[in-house]
């Protein structure tokens, strides 16, 4: 079995395979999994973690996922936008940490006082950020749903760099029963090809453990990530939020679900060597120690929160959010130096672009 998993071949996989694959309980297979996704992280991407701060800009959304606790018709959520001076503060604050990059998260909105609004808030940015460590100011990542090509390209013009979007799933079925028929997995495609056209750097990602979902549905979420070639990758459990209509079992206990979310990165790794993969907040969520662990399968970005706390509480997708921020106790250092005993290397004032990304434009000149 170790010698089946270190020749896999990342273009010729089965989904069949790859189902088997995620399917790995704790032992040798399992083992040999995780070494290989060691090895190629260590091979394609060196053993730097890199470091985005979150900032959950605001929580109105004009959308009605139905797994998702900030979703429009969920009229017990207190909803915010935080002001310019907020974002731009926490922004700062990352830059303080040392990190080379932020993500600005929010709900969907798509009219023109909030590209307006974002815009600036980018623009500032990366002149306040600029320093001798920093010579082109940090990194933005944005994560604001489905945009037109117009607004997408005001943002990146702004100064925005970096996109994510998740998929969620990329079985056409599913995704129908979990988002009400406004949205349309086409629109989500065809979104995420924008962007990459673009040159955003691009990110996607999907649950993992949604009702009805099983392994191979999840394995052609990997190879949906080969073949729309991202650059960026963040995968979460579907953790339930109460206030939330969408119906039916979660497709696995909390115990496979954090097996399955681990086998997940170490796959998707294996078949696409050179992306960065997040080591999610869910799964810190799901477990105390799931960054690290998805650390050691294989994901090589971390997202600390450094949305205000007086607002985070808000900002909830799903129930029970884990927080890892220097404002959190002494999770912050233990995280440092648990990466450090991994061999890894936490990786401070660098932007830390995912090698795919940067192959594919150079690819282009
Ligand atoms: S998942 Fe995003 S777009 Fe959907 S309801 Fe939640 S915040 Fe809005």
């Amino acid at each position: 079995m170790t010698d089946n998993i270190s020749a896999l071949d990342q273009q010729n996989i089965s989904i069949k395979r790859l189902a088997q694959i995620l399917s790995c309980k704790p032992g040798e297979e399992r083992e040999a999994l995780r070494l290989q996704a060691q090895k190629i992280t260590f091979d394609n991407l060196s053993r730097a973690i890199y470091f985005r701060g979150l900032i959950e800009i605001s929580n109105v959304c004009t959308l009605d996922c139905r797994y998702c606790g900030i979703r429009q018709s969920n009229r017990s959520v207190r909803r915010y936008t935080l002001s310019h001076d907020e974002v731009l503060a926490a922004a700062m604050e990352c830059v303080e940490m040392g990190y080379g990059s932020i993500l600005l998260q929010s709900g969907e909105r798509t009219d023109d006082a909030f590209i307006d609004y974002v815009s600036e808030i980018i623009r500032a940015i990366k002149t306040k950020s600029r320093s001798e460590k920093l010579p082109d100011g940090l990194a933005i990542g944005l994560s604001l749903g489905e945009q037109s090509e117009k607004s997408l390209e005001r943002l990146y013009n702004a100064g925005a760099t970096r996109y994510l979007l998740r998929i969620e799933t990329t079985n056409p079925e599913l995704f129908a029963r979990i988002h009400p028929s406004s949205q349309s997995f086409e629109n989500r495609l065809s979104c995420l090809r924008s962007l990459r056209n673009i040159g955003f750097m691009t990110g996607t990602g999907v649950m993992i453990g949604l009702p009805g979902q099983t392994l191979e549905m999840l394995a052609s979420d990997i190879l949906f990530f080969r073949d729309e070639d991202v650059d960026m990758i963040g995968m979460g459990p579907y953790l339930i939020h109460p206030d939330t209509p969408l119906p039916g079992a979660p497709a696995m206990s909390n115990e496979e679900l954090f097996r399955v979310s681990l086998n997940m990165i170490a796959a998707t790794r294996i078949v696409c060597p050179g992306v960065n993969i997040a080591a999610t907040t869910a799964l810190e969520t799901l477990h105390p120690e799931g960054r690290q662990t998805g650390i050691a399968f294989g994901a090589n970005v971390v997202m600390p929160s450094h949305t205000p706390l007086y607002r985070s509480s808000d900002y909830n997708l799903y129930k029970g959010k884990a927080r890892l921020s220097r404002d959190n106790g002494d999770t912050w250092e233990r995280f440092l130096e648990d990466v450090k005993s991994m061999g890894r290397v936490p990786s401070f004032y660098a932007w830390g672009d995912s090698p795919h990304f940067t192959a594919r434009t150079e690819s282009h000149d």
